[in-house]
Order: structure tokens, then sequence, then C-alpha cells
């Protein structure tokens, strides 16, 4: 346990390597990996290097250039998946369900028959 929350943080310990993840993306600004408990095959979080507990403590530009992978990374996964659509998802906030606090955008690849509700 340390004052900085970045220390005990499982997503900063996941960029930094000191803890595996399946990676499927990386830039200078974020991350991409597996999520450890899918919602759908190929279910990915796209995560800000820095850490931010939510959007509203990350720089504007600093969000802007993690959504702008979106569309690519989306795309890819989509193909690798054989999957038509995704939902974008982000749980700003305990109450909104945030268990992780380190902002991350899921990308949930979905096709007929997946299961989900919608
Ligand atoms: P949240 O509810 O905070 O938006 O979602 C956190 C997500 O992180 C969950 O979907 C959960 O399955 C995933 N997760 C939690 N711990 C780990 C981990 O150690 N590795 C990976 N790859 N995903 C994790
Ligand atoms: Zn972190």
């Amino acid at each position: 346990a340390s004052s900085d929350p970045a220390q005990d943080c499982i997503f900063c310990k996941i960029i930094s390597g000191e803890l595996p993840c399946y990676k499927v993306f990386s830039d200078e600004n974020c991350t991409a990996f597996l999520d450890l408990f899918p919602a759908t095959s190929g279910h990915t979080l796209l995560v800000p290097r820095s850490h931010h507990e939510v959007l509203e403590t990350m720089p504007p530009e600093e969000v802007s250039a993690v959504f702008a992978r979106v569309p690519l990374l989306g795309k890819a996964i989509k193909a690798a998946v054989g999957a038509p659509s995704y939902n974008l998802l982000v749980n700003n906030g305990r109450e909104a369900g945030q268990v992780v606090p380190h902002v991350h955008i899921h990308i949930i690849p979905r096709k007929p028959g997946d299961g989900l509700i919608r």
C-alpha cells in the first residue's frame, strides 16, 4: 500500500509490464488488451497510459487521443472475431459500475445470438 494510487492500480501494472495481459494494440497514449472476464468474444479494454480515475481528471487532449483510436481498433477487433458490430462502454465512477479506478473504454464485439440482451 502506497499513497500513490497508481502504485496499486492493476491497469498501471499491466501497462508497466508488471502484470501480464493479452495485448491487442499499443501506442504512445494508450494500450488495449483483452478483458479477463469477456462479455463476448474479443471484449477489449482501451486504456490511457497515464493514471486517471475518471474522465474529468484527464486532460481533454488525452481523452481525444484515446477515443480517436476507437474506429481503427474497433474495425480490427470486428475482423478478428467476425463480429459485424460492437458496443462502447465507459463506467465512469463507482456508482456507474466502475470497478477498476483507471479510465478505460470497453469495446464489446456484437453478433447475432451472442447472448447479450442489448
Ligand atoms: P469496470 O467495471 O471497471 O468498467 O470494468 C473493469 C473490467 O476490467 C472488467 O470487465 C474486468 O473483467 C476487467 N479486469 C479486471 N481485472 C483485470 C485484469 O487483471 N486483467 C484484465 N485483462 N482485465 C481485468
Ligand atoms: Zn492506473
